[in-house]
């Protein structure tokens, strides 16, 4: 008989104490072991058939951060779904699009907004609709459904015994939409093999093992919450300290107690600003991770001198899962993305062309690997746009592999600036003013210019009670770079704008300033 391949690896990796916490620490009142594990989402399993959910079927869910919802990405596997995470933040409109895309056969919201978003299921024709919040003891009178939603109260009703159906290795366990930056959000088909191998690869790479806590504040609609931290803590049987969000405070309390902690850049600078934050905070740490967006060096060398650790940056992808990750024992390098992971092959090539470059010279990234993705949700032209004919997936990210082998990321492809005819990599100009003082952080970005086809310009943050100015910036990126590269326009503003992984939206950017240059003569 043919198992669950993703699951039956979650299974056979369990720890051999069924009372090993998963999660610890939570506050209300709760242990959360890795038996309820099994548990729970096999009662989700259970409410899932209950509610139509069929094999391949997909389980649209926007609800809150809580333990229930990772127990429902478990119970959706073991069903034999596919199990489909949104960004909270988005609205009933943007809903309505992944609903219609996706075709889900259950969608499940948050009860805090379970009238509006049960109209919208209602009009995409999504055969089956329920709420699931964050979980809390009833009190007089209350049933879980008023404090869980109606899918915790079903779920915890229904039997935990469930018996996984069978899916094979390229079988669907996921689609995660794309963030969408160009264009409409596209779905990710992600299989049980890309989810398993990854997370097997990590646990070791990163030598995760049954003695680890994570600290884990991210969202868990998107990967590196939800597989890269969930996946890697299950397959080691470790646990987590799971915090409903970036919580500074909290993980300052509760660091003294961890091992581990996986974040966004923003984690580290928010946490750089408080004094709290130092070798004795950190001294049951063994490792801190950073990824999803770009980690300045100053952030790397800031942290290194205040805690002793060198954050080890990975770069991954939703389509791709995890790519590349500077060594555990070896030098992790401030400013690089390490090299490529065991079992994935990653070239740099001439966008145009598709010849690979020579080391040292800046191209795209392509990847290839049982990580990768298999296509964009029911869109071929798409998917075929984006992988190469021997199977290598185009990311869009431009970097550049040094003498020692590390990939330097210098920015996505259409993040590029082409100014006269120069090329300018973003990273480049944006390290060298990172690197100023009084700087917290900088996008460059290139809005249309009559003569220069871009003009080259930064948007810069100070630190908190530093005064910056325009001209003092270009005049100091006049003597580190070359003319072309020195941003034309610097403006300075109190913070960047960014998505809820840290990354700083360089579109908004770009509409934003898109006039500067309007009245430049051609
Ligand atoms: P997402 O699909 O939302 O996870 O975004 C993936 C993109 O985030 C990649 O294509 C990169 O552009 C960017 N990214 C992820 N990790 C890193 C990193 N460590 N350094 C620079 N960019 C990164």
């Amino acid at each position: 008989m043919s198992g669950n391949h993703l699951f039956d690896l979650i299974r056979a990796r369990m720890p051999a104490e069924p009372d090993k916490a998963m999660f610890c620490e939570l506050t209300d009142g709760r242990t959360y072991r890795y038996q309820d594990v099994l548990d729970v989402s096999g009662r989700f399993a259970n409410a899932l058939v209950s509610l139509g959910v069929k094999p391949g079927d997909r389980v649209a869910v926007q609800v809150p951060k809580s333990i229930e919802a990772v127990m429902l990405y478990l119970g959706a596997v073991r069903a034999g779904a596919v199990f489909l995470p949104l960004n909270t933040a988005y609205t009933e409109h943007e809903v309505s699009y992944f609903l219609g895309d996706a075709e889900p056969a259950l969608f499940v919201a948050d009860p805090a907004r379970g009238d509006a978003m049960g109209k919208v299921a209602a009009d995409c024709n999504v055969p089956a609709f329920e709420t699931m919040g964050v979980w809390r003891k009833p009190q007089g009178g209350e049933s879980d459904a008023d404090t869980g939603g109606t899918l915790a109260a079903k779920g915890l009703a229904a039997s935990p015994d469930f018996s996984d159906v069978a899916r094979a290795k390229d079988d669907l366990a996921a689609i995660l939409y794309t963030s969408g930056t160009t264009g409409r959000s596209k779905g990710a088909m992600l299989t049980h093999e890309c989810l398993a191998s990854n997370a097997e690869v990590l646990v070791d790479f990163w030598r995760f093992t049954a003695d680890d806590v994570l600290i884990h504040a991210l969202p868990i609609f998107h990967t590196h919450g939800l597989f890269v931290a969930t996946n890697t803590i299950l397959l080691a049987g470790g646990s987590m300290i799971f915090l409903p969000g970036l919580d500074v405070d909290k993980i300052i309390e509760v660091m003294p107690r961890a091992t581990s902690m996986m974040g966004v850049p923003t984690f580290y600078t928010r946490l750089l600003q408080r004094r709290e934050l130092n070798r004795e905070l950190a001294r049951n740490m063994r490792l801190f991770i950073s990824g999803s967006a770009p980690l300045s060096a100053e952030t790397h060398k800031e942290w290194s001198e205040r805690t002793g650790h060198a954050i080890l940056e990975r770069y991954g992808m939703t389509e791709t899962n995890m790519n590349t990750s500077n060594p555990y024992d070896g030098e992790r390098r401030a400013g690089t993305v390490g090299m490529a992971l065991p079992g994935v092959k990653l070239r740099i090539v001439d966008p145009e062309t598709g010849d690979y470059l020579a080391d040292g010279e800046v191209g795209v990234i392509e990847v290839k690997g049982p990580n990768v993705f298999k296509g964009y949700w029911r869109n071929p032209e798409k998917t075929a746009e984006e992988f190469r004919a021997d199977g290598f997936f185009i990311t869009g990210d431009l970097a550049f592999i040094d003498a020692d082998g590390y990939v330097h990321i210098v920015g996505r492809a259409k993040d590029l600036v082409i100014s006269g005819g120069f090329n300018v990599y973003p990273a480049e100009v944006e390290a060298e003013i990172d690197a100023l003082p009084g700087v917290a952080e900088s996008a460059v970005i290139g809005l249309p210019h009559a003569d220069f086809g871009e003009g080259v310009t930064a948007v810069v943050a100070p630190r908190a009670g530093a005064e910056l100015s325009e001209a003092g910036i270009r005049d100091a990126l006049e003597k580190a770079l070359a003319k072309y590269k020195v941003p034309k326009r610097v403006f300075i503003v109190e913070q960047l704008p960014r998505n809820a992984m840290g990354k700083i939206q360089k579109n908004a950017l770009r509409e934003t300033y898109k006039d500067t240059y309007s009245g430049s003569a051609a």
